[in-house]
């Protein structure tokens, strides 16, 4: 087989066979094809694109490049979610101990956040003491005895697409659906978990602008699950404001705490009980998928997925003694309506980026998070202000300088008319 033919096959929008890929893939991890043939083939899939059979192939390739992680010796069905990337995502920490209190099993590899969304570790890792360099063993042990634990991903982990990625990245090919479905599938499939729930988030800031596209993505990424025996349901979701009111770290964490408790924004609380719902539900912990949505609302008001939560931090090293201290700054800098009316948009992606400024994210893989600083709104999309009224508090302990007034200033869009509220979920594509 030789390289130049199978990119001038691709380049005729021709479908490439599982041993193509294979040799393609095994042969760029293993150095014997150079960056810029892969770099040729990659433009090529971003114009021809991939079919879902040779999507699956790529995956298989990919997620065959490394370490798989084996759950056997977890007791009953492994459940996983995955989120595109949004600002105020805080998804995962309210999910994780709401299926764990379930009875569902929750054994997540978790990443590191860079640019405006932040990641899952890093808002745990806020939580003082929290430790998730575990072992195998520790992790899997954790998982049989309270259904959930997170640990931080291994290098090992499907290295073809940290190779692939940093190609993409340079060559123009991230926005490839088939490429970026492939990529997130080959990732999930290699830790372990038998059934799999996807957000995709579209809108502002988003990966996916359009729902046309969220649900090309969706279709892709269920049938490569079901190529391989998974339960796959995509969750297409609004990033057009943030989720939630709190992005910052351990401000997401309260909010995380409150809705535990059943007093948290409607938003988040809606996509967490509607994703709990399916995990529940193929878990076989429930009758039916209604009954399984019922039950995860109902234990996010009886207090047994906030005593979930703690007893998961507690397993993995961390304590909050008091959430009235948690969060403290040097400053709380109100930002007010410049004018009446409705609020018609609160770009999530200036939110992030203001919430990454004060120190809250990271511009570089190499820079340190302070987890105290972000951004909690006062107001979301749909509400009615009067000038002068608080639209979100600036948590921060150095000066908040022009940019970051900038970055809110075009935040927000306030319009005469009434402006509607609408579902988080857009479509669920199973
Ligand atoms: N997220 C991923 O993990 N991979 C992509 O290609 C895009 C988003």
């Amino acid at each position: 087989m030789r390289m130049v033919d199978l990119i001038e096959k691709k380049r005729a929008g021709e479908v490439l066979s599982e041993k193509e890929i294979d040799f393609i893939i095994k042969g760029y991890v293993e150095g014997k094809i150079p960056d810029y043939q892969v770099s040729a083939w990659l433009m090529a899939i971003f114009f021809q694109g991939m079919n879902n059979n040779e999507a699956a192939y790529l995956t298989k390739s990919m997620l065959n490049s490394g370490d798989v992680i084996d759950l056997t010796m977890i007791d009953g069905v492994k459940v996983d979610k995955h989120s595109t990337g949004g600002v105020g995502d805080k998804t995962t920490l309210v999910l994780g101990p709401l299926v764990a209190s379930l009875g569902a099993k929750l054994a997540k590899l978790s990443g590191r956040g860079l640019g405006h969304t932040g990641g899952t570790l890093d808002k745990m890792e806020s939580i003082p003491g929290m430790r998730f360099a575990l072992t195998e063993e520790e992790f899997i042990n954790q998982v049989n005895r309270i259904n959930i634990a997170v640990a931080g991903q291994t290098k090992k982990l499907v290295p073809a697409d940290k190779l692939l990625y940093a190609l993409r990245d340079v060559t123009g090919t991230v926005p490839s659906i088939p490429l970026i479905a492939s990529s997130i599938m080959s990732k999930k499939l290699a830790s372990g978990a038998d059934v799999i729930c996807l957000d995709v988030k579209i809108g502002d800031g988003a990966f996916m602008k359009t729902i046309e596209d969220a649900r090309e993505l969706s279709k892709i990424m269920v049938s490569i699950g079901k190529a391989f025996d998974k339960k796959v349901t995509a969750f297409i979701t609004s990033m057009e404001e943030p989720l939630g009111f709190a992005v910052g770290n351990r401000l997401e964490v309260k909010e995380v705490i409150e809705t535990l408790n059943g007093k948290g924004p409607i938003d988040l609380e809606n996509l967490c009980v509607s994703i709990a719902g399916y995990m529940v539900f193929y878990a076989e912990k429930a009758d039916s998928l209604d009954a399984a949505i019922k039950m995860a609302r109902e234990n996010l008001h009886n207090g047994k997925a906030l005593a979930k939560f703690y007893e998961f931090i507690a397993a993995q090293g961390g304590a909050i003694d008091s959430l009235d201290d948690f969060v403290k700054t040097e400053q709380v800098l109100p930002y007010k309506a410049k004018k009446s009316g409705y609020i018609k948009t609160i770009k999530a992606l200036n939110i992030g980026l203001a919430s990454m400024k004060l120190g809250g994210g990271r511009e570089t893989k190499e820079d340190e998070i302070d987890p105290m600083v972000g951004i909690v709104l006062a107001k979301k999309v749909g509400d009615n202000v009067t000038q002068g009224d608080v639209l979100a508090n600036i948590y921060a302990n150095n000066s908040v300088n022009e940019d970051i007034i900038t970055l809110l200033d075009e935040a927000y869009q306030i319009i005469d008319e009434p402006v509607g509220k609408t579902d988080i979920i857009k479509e669920i594509i199973s």
